[in-house]
């Protein structure tokens, strides 16, 4: 399977707006940062996790032209505002696209988008509307987007939970602050870590700092680690040299097998 780290930014982006601080004025564009999303591609099909605000950005600089369903983490703008460009999606091709939400966030998601979601959403005739089916999950139950086998797992996030997942040896963390402590036992095993944190030093109320993430890494002594979501106060080389050997800042753009 394959996994392209398609945003690795935090919710305001890197270069953030009117910033001149040297991360944001880097030339390594490894530091550029577009809001979180990836793709899980293998022969059953192509997953996209989380719709970001640059998602027609960055499923033409992946050059993704068929997608066949969508998980999406929680309903933070910086994950699901692009959510209207699955549009190509349903007017060349398919008509309606699953996309997989955890059940607590229906509701959110049809007032916040109710020209497409809501039960009597049309379109005007002559205009395109998304055709998306949302596809309801729990807490912790196994479900298969795209014929991906996973395990579904909920995060502490603040006033949320944010819902990331197992598949294989592949766990994959987004937006979350701890790893619940009944969830250990999901996780025991994973070689593959993808997991978010904003920066090195003073912990944050709703996400890992890296030396939390890294720390979650340890204890499940995955073989490589990947932190995504990352800040502007990170600059991607001086990370790569202060991390451990398996842990790794992702970079937009990025793709591993897994
Ligand atoms: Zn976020
Ligand atoms: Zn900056
Ligand atoms: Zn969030």
């Amino acid at each position: 399977m394959r996994l392209t780290f398609l945003g690795t930014g935090t919710s305001f982006g890197i270069p953030v707006v009117g910033c001149r601080c040297p991360v944001c004025t880097s030339e390594d564009l490894r530091n550029h940062r577009g809001r979180h999303g990836l793709m899980l591609q293998d022969s059953e099909g192509t997953l996209l996790i989380d719709t970001p605000p640059e998602l027609r950005l960055q499923l033409l600089e992946a050059a993704v032209s068929h997608v066949d369903a969508v998980f999406l983490s929680h309903p933070h703008a910086d994950h699901v505002h692009g959510i209207d460009d699955l549009r190509v999606f349903s007017v060349h091709g398919r008509s309606s696209l699953p996309v997989h939400v955890a059940a607590e966030y229906e509701r959110e998601l049809k007032d916040r988008f109710a020209y497409f979601l809501s039960q009597d959403a049309v379109s005007t005739p002559g205009t395109t509307i998304p055709g998306v089916e949302l596809v309801l999950f729990g807490d912790r139950e196994h479900i298969e987007p795209a014929g991906i086998s996973m395990q579904v797992i909920g995060f502490p996030h603040g006033t949320y939970r944010s819902y990331g997942f197992r598949t294989g040896n592949l766990a994959v963390v987004v937006d979350a602050k701890r790893v619940p402590d009944d969830a250990w036992d999901l996780l025991e095993g994973v070689e593959t870590l993808v997991i978010n944190a904003l920066w090195f030093g003073k912990p944050h109320p709703t996400h890992f700092t890296i030396e939390e993430a890294v720390e979650v890494a340890q204890r499940l002594g995955a073989s490589r680690t990947f932190l995504t979501h990352l800040t502007h106060k990170v600059d991607h080389a001086d990370a790569e040299r202060r991390l451990p050997d398996s842990v790794h800042p992702a970079h937009d753009g990025l793709t591993i097998e897994v």
